[in-house]
């Protein structure tokens, strides 16, 4: 029983840590490790105009390059990394890539906005305003390309601190978008205090439209709700041609989904990107 194993004393077999606590910590001190070899990779999903599907930019999405294990997705380590503090520098190794990618694009001329995911953790650290000037200036990107995706549960309460964090940050020019719009529980009056310009209506409510007649009540009061506060709305997940439609007719300016394509590494985003634009 537990207290005979009480007198236990490795602390790395105590006995009361579960197989999956187990799990947990060795998956953060390889993620803690990735970090460190450079095992972490972006892959870019494109997002377009509604109207005529014209590449506006892409969502840089990471994945984690598993020397044994092959390649990881977010759902598998994301969790762990904010559990245990890891996503600070996690997220911060993300925007320098991102924005080194993003500086290269612009100096080919490509005129592209690329969108960075912040958790909420990441968010409120006290060294993020200062760890996003530093990348802004050693990779000398133009800001105004640069769009960050906050949570509901970054700004669930806006405190001063947070809406002055906002501000700063467009003072700089970088845009800001709320990502899975729909998913969180934070009242909508907050949103008008906040300096954001565009939604993301989260996948699970673009999946079932238009049979779903719930779905289509969510996405029609998005749709109007961002318009009356002259905000954008992106939808995520758009998988057919028929949501695809629906949403545009009701005023739904940017796509993102597998219609389009995937996220891709970003050579081959390069390349889909020239066959579109024949460049
Ligand atoms: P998200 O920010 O909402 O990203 C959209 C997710 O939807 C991505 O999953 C994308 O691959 C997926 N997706 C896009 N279009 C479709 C579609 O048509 N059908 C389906 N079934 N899925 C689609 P992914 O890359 O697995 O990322 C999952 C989540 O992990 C992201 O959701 C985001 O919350 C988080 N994440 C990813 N990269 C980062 C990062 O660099 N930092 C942070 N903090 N979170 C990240
Ligand atoms: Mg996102
Ligand atoms: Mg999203
Ligand atoms: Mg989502």
């Amino acid at each position: 029983c537990a207290k005979d194993q009480g007198r236990n004393t490795y602390h790395y077999f105590k006995p009361e840590m579960d197989v999956h606590a187990l799990e947990r910590l060795m998956l953060e001190n390889a993620l803690r490790r990735a970090i460190e070899r450079n095992e972490l990779v972006l892959h870019y999903q494109p997002q377009v105009a509604a109207d005529d599907a014209r590449v506006l930019g892409c969502e840089a999405l990471v994945r984690w390059q598993h020397p044994e294990l092959g390649m990881l997705q977010p759902v598998q380590f994301i969790g762990v990394a904010e559990e245990s503090g890891l996503i600070v520098a996690l997220g911060e190794w993300v925007l320098e890539t991102a924005c080194r990618q993003l500086a290269a694009w612009q100096a080919a001329g490509r005129e592209l906005v690329v969108a960075v995911n912040i958790s909420a953790l990441q968010f409120r650290h006290g060294g993020f305003f200062d760890s996003v000037r530093r990348i802004l200036r050693d990779t000398g990107v133009d800001p105004r390309h640069l769009e960050l995706e906050l949570t509901e549960s970054a700004l669930m309460q806006p405190t001063p601190e947070v809406l002055a964090r906002m501000q700063q940050l467009r003072d700089l020019g970088i845009m800001l978008a709320l990502d899975d719009f729909g998913t969180g529980y934070s009242s909508l009056s907050y949103l008008k205090r906040l300096p954001i310009r565009r939604l993301k209506l989260d996948r699970s409510f673009v999946k079932d439209l238009p049979d779903d007649a719930e779905d289509v009540a969510i996405a029609m009061a998005t749709l109007s709700l961002a318009r009356d506060l002259g905000m954008d709305v992106v939808a995520e997940g758009v998988e057919n041609e028929v949501q695809w439609r629906f949403l545009a007719q009701h005023g739904c300016q940017v796509m993102q989904g597998y219609l389009f394509s995937r996220p891709l590494p970003a050579d081959a985003w390069e390349r889909w990107l020239a066959e579109r634009q024949g460049v």
